[in-house]
């Protein structure tokens, strides 16, 4: 068993907390306050080569896996979660792609958004499907060398940046999850549009829309992977996001911790510094014992993922775990680090405020903390998960 970073990761590491100590850090306030799309920061993720860290090398990528990203969002998210949702976004909409498109689709897609070239969304809650996916409305009927696609979806952030779509939509409606299947939508296709941004209570850099098809025509060489299947395919892009959603949890939490800690370094009450009073530092220091474990569940899914395992029934659990325990550690962490900075940590003049609502995010996307603990729950019940 071996603990440590491999010097390429440690590179990574090293790397993306340069960039989001001087780019990202000074931006995330004000990308907070006016809901801009971050357009530098993603320039310099470009610049740095952080947008190619989980592609291969021969899809214009540094091959550094599902494991480099992790590394890289959990320093962005220290600072910024709107940020670190940037790097995300590389492989929300592209993992389905790798794993089962085709040569030509991963030549355009996978390795346009590792070069930054293209940016892409994932578009599969509707207004009447989240947790249950499997009960999405949207079709796309066979008509010749096409599919016509007609539903909304919504919530699907990045979307008023995305050159393409990774869309969910039902094939065979009458087949529930063996009815299934997913596509790549260009922007400019007829028939095809985004809303106006969501209001939201956070992450405000990078605004969420709904996604409307009407009649919207795509070749059928845009299908990702095999007519009805669309739904093994979903799960497995989703599992093989686990641990990176995991690790926007975590940095947010790091992020937290650091902050609230040296806070109460310097804040005194009573004669001495707050961090002297055993409340606060007991906070601290669980806040950093679930932070550890977090981190090892995190890095360990990441792992699991780049060992090809994301439909693996007996890893399948344990990316659930690593998503569901790191993004409520985020939420918890960042509230804690309000209540120790008091009246203080409420106001929009410290970042805890920010961090506090970014954060509530990470428990509800990709995958409730609930739909987590079905996984979980499941694979106790069939045995893939058993601790005897
Ligand atoms: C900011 C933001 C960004 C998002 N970005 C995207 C995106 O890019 N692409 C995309 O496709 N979607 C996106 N989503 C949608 C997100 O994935 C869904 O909101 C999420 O999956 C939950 O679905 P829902 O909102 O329909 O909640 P529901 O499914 O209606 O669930 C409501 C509540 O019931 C609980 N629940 C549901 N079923 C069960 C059950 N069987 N047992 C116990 N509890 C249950 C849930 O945990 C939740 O607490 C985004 C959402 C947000 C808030």
């Amino acid at each position: 068993m071996d603990f440590t970073l491999s010097d390429e990761q440690r590179m990574i590491r090293d790397l993306a907390r340069q960039v989001a100590r001087e780019k990202v850090a000074p931006r995330a306030a004000e990308l907070d306050r006016t809901g801009e799309y971050p357009e530098d920061i993603f320039q310099a993720f470009k610049e740095t080569g952080l947008l190619g860290l989980a592609f291969p090398e021969q899809y214009g990528g540094a091959g550094a896996g599902i494991t480099g990203l992790c590394l890289a969002v959990e320093e962005t998210a220290k600072y910024c979660n709107a940020s670190a949702l940037i790097l995300l976004l590389t492989r929300l909409p592209t993992s389905a792609i790798l794993f089962y498109g085709t040569e030509e689709q991963k030549q355009r897609y996978c390795r346009g958004v590792a070069e930054g070239k293209l940016r892409g969304a994932f578009g599969l809650t509707e207004p009447g499907a989240g947790s249950d996916a499997a009960n999405i409305q949207t079709t796309a009927r066979r008509d010749g060398d096409a599919y016509v696609l007609n539903g909304t979806k919504t919530y699907i952030s990045g979307a008023t940046v995305a050159d393409f779509f990774l869309v969910a939509a039902k094939t065979d409606p009458s087949a529930g999850s063996r009815g299934f299947s997913v596509f790549i939508v260009e922007r400019n296709t007829p028939g095809f549009s985004i809303s106006k941004p969501l209001p939201k209570m956070g992450v405000h850099g990078v605004p969420i829309t709904e996604l409307h098809f009407d009649n919207a025509r795509v070749p059928a060489s845009c299908m990702v992977g095999p007519e009805n299947q669309g739904f093994k395919i979903i799960m497995a892009n989703l599992n093989a996001l686990r641990p990176v959603v995991a690790a926007r949890g975590l940095g947010t939490a790091e992020g937290a911790i650091a902050y609230a800690t040296d806070y109460a370094k310097q804040r005194e009450t009573f004669g001495k510094p707050i961090i002297q009073h055993q409340w606060v530092q007991f906070t601290l220091a669980e806040l950093a014992m679930q932070a550890e474990a977090a981190r090892l569940l995190t890095y360990k899914a990441a792992w699991l993922v780049d060992q090809g395992r994301y439909l693996d029934r007996e890893a399948v659990p344990h990316l659930s775990m690593a998503k569901a325990f790191a993004t409520e550690l985020a939420v918890k962490a960042s509230g804690d680090a309000v209540q120790i900075m008091g009246g203080a940590g409420y106001m929009a003049e410290f970042p805890m405020e920010r961090v506090y609502r970014d954060a509530k995010q990470l428990t509800i996307v990709e995958g409730t903390s609930q739909v987590q603990r079905l996984i979980i729950g499941r694979a106790l019940l069939e045995g893939t998960l058993s601790y005897w």
